[in-house]
């Protein structure tokens, strides 16, 4: 950072945020970036966590939305092979909707749109005798099987964050930007800590507004700059039961409302169900799941399954709000999901760059475009090149994209003493990072006990000292989703163990 000037100010730590944050670090300038809450804790950990081209935007003809994602797919996977895998989606013939030859040449467009390369093509399914079939209701007897890939979206932002600061940026959780102004041809910000509600001011070349829900008020009452904030603000919520089936595809529904349905394997015991769409005026942090759209979504089971899920089998629901660009479409689910992003550097001011809209699938393409439409407002980068981003892991991904397998079996043989549950879970969490949880321990109890699930004192520390976490929402809801396994004592009592690490020492990085 040159004479205490950084190259770039990021407002908002969620996908888009972290994912510019990490671009410019790696090209070498010099970045800050801050959230007024838990990195990821906006839109970025509440979404259906696919990366995928999305089937049903082919019909709202958004090929270019829809080719860019599909082409991210196995790049993702590739960056990412911890927190991101294959998944199949079974999509069963419904004969009061969507003729079979239109879903087929859909398939067909999906498959051969976006360079698919390992992921397995679209099959035809016989539902009368494929596993796949045996919980559907008789009259689906045809279906299609399909490739996307899951994430774990929260991570994804997590390990964007880490690697930025891995390569010199700041990243500053649970700092408010609560002005940015043009000063003598720079931004200055002013930044409040949320816990101790101090200011500090932070001077930079260029600005992003990453706010994600927050972009308008932001640009209205944070920068006051005078850029239209054309943003349509609308809610999704899952649901989220016991395991309804056995076997690890997942289903899309076609709803006859237009709207479609997920059921998606989830944390190994569980199954997630999503999602709504409809608009949301409200402020997003107080999002909620309504009792209205619960039983919606358990409502739509029942056009598919022989037993419909009912709202009594909810053990835990999320929602979140999707920061769509307005394009002034009638209806929510009609709404682009594409990103637009606005530059506004009037006669040589400091650039400032707002982010509508994108999907987590795309923030790599989102990052790459709002660096090269920023770059020349910025000095020459010293570092890697555009596109970099495509080819170097996040941490913990630097193994083969299908070796995942492999990596469980070395490690099972160099840990012998790790509940392979476990081992599962760290591996597939932090990748090649997990080494540094489990560390020099030569039996389970060397890593810590802490009340609760399988979580250790070791992955405690860790999560603390090198993914920012603070609190045990951060850890059981964000860092993980052990909060599903858990109670509220034990949250509590994790809860209390981290204020006593936090005060003893392990600091964030
Ligand atoms: C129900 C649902 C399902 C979805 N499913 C998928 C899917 O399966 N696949 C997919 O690709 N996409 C999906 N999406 C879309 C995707 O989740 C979002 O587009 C993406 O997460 C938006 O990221 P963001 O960084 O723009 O916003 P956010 O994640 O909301 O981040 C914005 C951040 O800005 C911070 N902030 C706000 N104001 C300030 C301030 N003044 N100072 C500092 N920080 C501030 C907030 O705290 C927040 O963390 C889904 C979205 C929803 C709602």
């Amino acid at each position: 950072m040159a004479g205490g000037v950084f190259d770039l100010a990021i407002i908002g730590g969620g996908i888009n945020g972290c994912g510019i944050a990490r671009d410019a670090a790696g090209r070498g300038w010099s970045v800050f970036l801050c959230d007024r809450a838990d990195l990821g804790s906006g839109t970025s950990s509440a979404s259906t966590k696919l990366i995928h081209g999305g089937l049903r935007y082919l019909e709202q003809y958004e090929f270019r939305l829809v080719r860019e994602a599909l082409k991210e797919r196995e790049l993702l996977w590739g960056i990412a092979p911890h927190i991101i895998w294959p998944l199949r989606f079974v999509l069963p013939h419904h004969r009061g909707l969507r003729p079979a030859w239109l879903l087929r040449f859909g398939l067909f467009l999906y498959d051969h749109l976006g360079g698919r390369k390992r992921l397995p093509p679209t099959r035809t399914l016989n539902l009368q005798s494929d596993p796949a079939g045996a919980m559907l209701k008789p009259a689906f007897t045809r279906g299609f099987a399909y490739s996307d890939c899951w994430v774990e979206d929260s991570r994804l932002v997590v390990l964007n964050a880490r690697d930025a600061a891995d390569r010199g940026g700041t990243i500053a959780p649970r700092t408010a930007c609560v002005s940015a102004e043009r000063v003598d041809g720079l931004w200055s910000l002013t930044l409040q800590d949320v816990a101790a509600g101090t200011t500090r001011t932070i001077r930079a070349r260029a600005l992003v507004n990453a706010a994600g829900p927050r972009v308008a008020e932001v640009a209205g009452s944070v920068v006051r700059a005078n850029v239209p904030a054309p943003i349509r603000l609308v809610q999704g919520s899952h649901v989220v039961v016991r395991k309804l089936y056995d076997h690890d595809a997942a289903y899309i529904f076609q709803n006859a409302d237009g709207r479609i349905l997920f059921l998606i394997p989830y944390e190994r015991d569980f199954t997630l169900i999503g999602t709504t769409d409809q608009d949301y005026a409200g402020d997003p942090s107080d999002v909620r799941i309504s009792r209205g759209e619960i039983d919606y979504l358990c409502r739509s089971t029942a056009e598919y399954l022989r037993q419909p899920v009912t709202p009594d089998q909810v053990v835990w629901s999320y929602s979140g709000v999707r920061p769509l660009f307005d394009d002034g479409s009638s209806t929510p689910q009609q709404a682009t999901r594409d990103y637009v992003l606005k530059l506004d550097a009037p006669c040589g001011a400091p650039a400032l760059l707002t982010v509508f809209g994108g999907k987590i699938t795309t923030y790599r393409r989102l990052a790459e475009t709002a660096l090269s439409m920023l770059r020349p407002h910025l000095p020459p980068a010293a570092r890697q090149q555009p596109g970099w981003t495509a080819r170097t892991p996040l941490p913990g991904g630097d193994f083969p994209m299908q070796g995942f397998a492999a990596l469980i079996a070395s490690a099972a043989v160099r840990y012998p003493f790790m509940p392979p549950a476990t081992l599962r879970r760290l591996f597939r969490a932090y990748g090649t990072c997990a080494e540094m949880i489990i560390g020099g321990a030569t039996d389970f109890a060397g890593l810590g006990c802490v009340p609760g699930a399988d979580l250790t004192e070791a992955e405690l520390r860790y999560l603390i000292r090198v993914e920012w976490a603070r609190t045990a929402e951060d850890v059981v809801w964000r860092r993980s989703k052990l909060g599903l396994r858990l109670t509220p004592a034990e949250i509590a009592s994790i809860d209390t163990t981290m204020q006593h690490l936090i005060q003893d020492g392990p600091t964030a990085a």
